[in-house]
Order: structure tokens, then sequence, then C-alpha cells
């Protein structure tokens, strides 16, 4: 068949994780957690199952399930939402975000996008007939350039993507990048997509900023959350999306017919867990500043350059002192010949950038972060 999207291939994450397979290599490339989820949440799923849930849930999810979202938005956030109105359970933030920008994208409007920016939001962009703007964050420290964002912004400007905690760099936006995002947004009349599927992730203190902490932001905003990384699940690929009611109605719109629902066991499975234990995401930030550390602290005496990350379960680590290879090259071969699998992230500019980082999970046993540590500290 003649193909309606040739520039689309199969994602970095499946191509690294397939090759860390065929290598035997120790994968710290593709997201996710190599430990099980809380075992009380697993059960909850079994009885979820085995209770009779296992039929269509609501379109935009399970009553039970939105009341405890809103109660959660309520007690980490300090934020009132209507879960009728205002939360849409999805399957996975990837449809969610997909959904938001499908349902609010006409032919010809532009979308910026900050680079190095995650794989889902270009051919979300370009399959709604959008145009997305992209702007490299700052070089080494990956904030925003706001003065490149404003320089960027005209009337066909209709939406900005933001994602902080950042993947894959790890960066954390600040109060005074929250501010001059209202000001841009109020100012241009932007919607945004704010991707926080990290949003529990975030160390040393710093707090994680959501949009809908913001009036301005608020009533503009689509803030996409991930249960995958919250509860250490991304295999069962549920979500949420919290946004103005005309924007929840709006996303709901395109939905019913994506997908039409959430899996209904993950969502009573979900609300029961958090009816039980509504602090269990607060402590996530301690338990990863931890795997954090160990890594880190592991590669203080490599060769590798690194800042410990702001937010996220991801490490850069900076190889500029160790090879002039391109990252894409250093993946592979690092793959293949050492035995640990990471992510070159100049896949996720429209050109190589020129930097020489490599993006490394420490969402895993402290065994695996201590062994991939051991090897990287050889190089
Ligand atoms: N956004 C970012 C930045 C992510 O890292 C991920 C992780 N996969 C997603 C969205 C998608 O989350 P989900 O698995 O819930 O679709
Ligand atoms: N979000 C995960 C990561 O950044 C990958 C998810 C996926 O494979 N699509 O590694």
């Amino acid at each position: 068949m003649d193909s309606k999207l040739p520039g689309i291939g199969t994602t970095i994450f499946t191509r690294m994780s397939a090759l860390a397979a065929e290598c035997g290599a120790i994968n710290l490339s593709q997201g996710y957690p190599d430990f099980e989820a809380p075992e009380e949440l697993r059960e909850a799923l079994a009885r979820a199952v085995m209770d009779g849930h296992n039929q269509y849930a609501p379109m935009s999810g399970l009553p039970a399930l939105r009341e405890q979202l809103a109660l959660q938005l309520q007690l980490h956030r300090g934020v009132a939402c209507d879960p009728e109105t205002e939360i849409t359970v999805v399957p996975g933030a990837t449809e969610g975000i997909f959904c938001s920008i499908m349902a609010s994208v006409r032919a010809g409007d532009e979308v910026l996008v900050m680079d190095p920016s995650y794989d889902s939001y270009i051919p979300a962009i370009e399959m709604a007939g959008g145009k997305a703007v992209r702007i490299a964050l700052r070089a080494h420290s990956f904030a925003v350039d706001w003065d490149a964002v404003a320089a960027t912004l005209n009337p066909r400007s209709r939406m900005i993507i933001i994602n902080s905690p950042h993947n894959p760099t790890g960066a954390v936006l600040s109060e005074d990048d929250m501010h001059t995002l209202e000001r841009l947004a109020i100012e241009y009349d932007l919607l945004v997509c704010s991707d926080e599927v990290y949003e529990h992730l975030t160390y040393d203190d710093l707090p994680h900023r959501s949009v809908l902490q913001y009036p301005g932001l608020r009533e503009r905003s689509f803030a996409h959350f991930s249960f995958g990384k919250t509860f250490s699940v991304t295999g069962w690929k549920t979500g949420y999306c919290v946004a103005a009611p005309a924007l929840s109605a709006e996303l709901r719109k395109v939905h019913q017919f994506v997908a039409f629902v959430a899996v209904t066991p993950v969502q009573q499975a979900v609300a029961d867990f958090l009816a039980d234990y509504p602090e269990y995401p607060a402590r996530l930030a301690g338990f990863y500043q931890r795997k954090r550390d160990l890594f880190c602290d592991a590669l203080a005496g490599s060769n590798f350059r690194l800042r410990p990350s702001a937010g996220t379960y991801f490490q850069l680590l900076d190889y500029s002192d160790i090879s002039t290879a391109t990252d894409q090259q250093l993946a592979e071969q690092w793959t293949r010949e050492l035995g640990v699998a990471s992510i070159p992230i100049s896949v996720f500019y429209p050109s190589p950038p020129g930097l020489h980082y490599l993006r490394f999970c420490f969402a895993k046993n402290d065994a695996t972060l201590e062994q991939a540590a051991e090897i990287l500290c050889g190089i």
C-alpha cells in the first residue's frame, strides 16, 4: 500500500528494547520498572476481575475512579475539579494526548513543541493536519527559551505542548516558567496540552507545578496523567485527562471513537487502591530519588559528566569526554558490545542537535543499576 505516513517508522523505544533483548543487554532504554507494582494494587485487579468488573465502563470512566482522582488532585495539588465534567479516564496518556490534539487542532493550525520532544506529539499534530513548530530547549540546562517561544507566536498558533517533569531530560518547569506560559497563553489565546505523566517524580524537594494550579492555564489546558508511571504498571495502559468542562466535552467526542473506554477492571482496581492508600503517590519521589542517587553515586568515578535528574525516572549522561560518535551510534554500539542499552536523545529533535547525551532509565532494581553503572565506569 502507498503509505499515508511515510515519515513514521518504529519508535526508538521499541527498537532499543528489541536490540537489548537480542543482545541480552541490561535494558535501561525504554522507560518501565523492572520491579512489581504494590501487591495490594495487583490483588485489587485480580479481585476486580473475579468480582465481575469486566464489561464496558461509562465512556468517561468509572465514577468511583473519577471521584478518587478528584480527591487526589485536591490532596496533592490543592486543585478542585468536578469528576463528572472535568475528568476523563483514557487508555494511557498517549491516547489522551492524541485525543486532545485531534479535538483542537485544525488544518494549518500551528502547535508549539519543545525539543527534545516525546515521540507521540509530532505525529498526532500532523495527523490532525496541524503544523508542528519546534523550538529547542536550551542546550545543557534544557530550560525553555521563552524568547524563542514568544518570537514564533502568531495568530495561527493554536496550542502549545509542555512536558514537566520532562522526558527525556529530567528538567522541571519553575514558577517563573509557569507564569510566563500563563501570560503568553492568554495573550495569544493558546490551548495548552500539558504532559504531566511524571508529576509525582520530582527530586530534592522541587515541587511539581501543574497547569491546573494557575487560573489562566486551568481554563485552557488539557492536563494528562498516567497510572503506568504512578503505580509502576506501564502495561496497564490507563491514565486520565483533566480539563475544563468545555474542553473535556471536545476531548470526549474524539475519545469515544478512538478507544471509547479504558479497561474496566484496571479502573476499578485503581479506584479501590486509592481509596485505601491515598498517600501512596507522595511516597514515589523519595523512592526514586534514592535510585537516582544510587545510580549517580555509582557513576561518580566514571568518565561521564552528569547533572542529577530533577524529575522523571531518567538520567542523562554526557559522554563528550569519552567519544565523538553520535548518540545513535553509541546507543547501539554499547548495547551490542557492553551490554547496556540506553536511548539516544537526538531522535527527539528534527535533526541531530550535536549534543552528546544518552538517556538511562533508573526505574530498576538496585542490583541492576549497580551492575549497569559498573559496566559504564569501565568506559
Ligand atoms: N508522555 C510521556 C512524556 C511519557 O514518557 C509517556 C510514557 N510512556 C507517555 C506520555 C505515555 O504514557 P502512557 O503509557 O500512559 O500512554
Ligand atoms: N515513555 C516510555 C519511555 O520514554 C516509552 C513508552 C513507549 O515505548 N511508547 O521510555
